[in-house]
């Protein structure tokens, strides 16, 4: 799995790639191309799959980064007299709370610490409190921490009380289960350069068919808006505007190789390994992860920055990047951190070079950990 000379990405996305999926960006399509359009279509009816919507579901891909594949959802989907609660636990429900106040659409805010997962109890609180939400949208992997929210729990209550649920799962899916046939699930975000291992450049949603026939002339955007892509693409079996061809390819390839490597399950099994590689090598540096156990999930690791005052995040950034690796910075505001993704085309062997490469780095730049 092993890149070469390039560096491997310890990020959320844009990640490190196989080399076949990179390779299936080397030719040119057509957006008019049966044959590229028919691409598209195979992807849908795999994505679909991976969260058993195959019934009653329908895949709607959009250009762009994920969000926007979250603003044409919210945009889209979500009537302008709704009213929606955002659990808030990070930078990716904050982002949804800013793109429902653009788009003029109500918002209530759960506010909970970075470390506190959305809770069923909580949630059901805020029901009876405020009978007037109608809808939930939930971040089901907060990025910003690598938090894990409870998403199947939330989803049985969404159905017992009858309100909307919308799902960024954009840095879960593929990896994670999700399940949308059993209920309380309307529609799942995501995109093609995160657990499913393509390359950034687009996203989609998979929506309960009904909703989205519903949805009709609710998006005031003409690029965010999912139905008119849906119906376009019905009637023509084309993208709307100009594809991200390579991106489409690309993706293609990538899950080609999910399905080879065992699909979801598999896939899950193999972040779970690099997660826990990472981890128990991080300790034996003196690293400690800012999450509790129970509450990480095997996508990327927030670890607390060492306290010794010659530590910089930019320059042990440099140093390690210099060895090969690429790390992320910490999105937290209370407290210094920094984190290490586990999900890409790599394996436990990569994780245990990059932990060794990060103590070379402290080494070379005189940061003590405490004890
Ligand atoms: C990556 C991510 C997004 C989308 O971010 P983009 O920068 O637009 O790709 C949205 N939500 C979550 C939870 C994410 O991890």
């Amino acid at each position: 799995m092993i890149n070469g000379s390039d560096p491997i990405l310890l990020t959320p996305g844009p990640l490190t790639t196989s080399p076949a999926t990179r390779q299936a960006m080397l030719r040119d399509w057509g957006s008019w191309d049966a044959a590229f359009n028919q691409m598209t279509n195979t992807i849908c009816v795999d994505l679909l799959a991976i969260v058993s919507g195959q019934k009653d579901f329908v895949c709607v891909p959009m250009q762009g980064s994920g969000t926007f594949s979250v603003e044409a959802a919210l945009g889209s989907l979500v009537p302008h007299e709704a009213v929606v609660l955002v659990p808030n636990n990070g930078a990716y429900c904050t982002r949804i709370l800013k793109i429902l106040g653009r788009l003029g659409v109500a918002a209530i805010e759960l506010n909970l610490r970075d470390d506190e997962p959305a809770s069923v109890e909580r949630i059901e609180d805020m029901f009876l409190r405020e009978p007037r939400i109608t809808h939930v949208a939930q971040v089901h992997l907060e990025t910003s921490a690598g938090l894990l929210n409870p998403l199947e729990d939330i989803a049985a209550l969404c159905a017992r009380f009858d309100k909307r649920l919308i799902v960024d799962a954009m840095s879960s899916l593929g990896a994670l289960p999700i399940d949308v046939s059993k209920g309380g699930i309307d529609a799942v975000i995501s995109a093609s350069g995160k657990c499913l291992e393509g390359v950034p450049g687009m996203g989609f949603v998979i929506v309960r068919r009904s909703l989205l026939e519903a949805s009709e002339g609710i998006s005031r955007s003409l690029a965010l808006d999912l139905h008119d892509q849906y119906a376009y693409m019905l009637k023509t079996s084309q993208w709307r505007f100009t594809p991200p061809t390579h991106v489409v390819a690309a993706l293609r390839a990538a899950l080609d190789q999910f399905i080879a490597e065992g699909g979801q399950a598999a896939r899950g099994a193999r972040y779970r390994g690099n997660c826990a590689t990472l981890i128990d090598a991080m300790a034996v540096l003196g690293f400690k992860p800012f999450l509790d156990a129970s509450v990480q999930a095997p996508v990327i690791v927030t670890f607390h920055a060492p306290r010794d005052p010659a530590y910089d995040f930019k320059r042990f950034y440099e140093a390690v990047r210099e060895a090969g690796y690429v790390l992320y910075p910490g999105k937290l505001t209370e407290v210094e951190t920094f984190r290490v993704g586990c999900i890409g085309a790599i394996d436990a062997n990569e994780m245990h070079n990059a932990v060794a490469a990060i103590g070379r780095a402290l080494n070379a730049l005189h940061v003590r950990l405490a004890a």
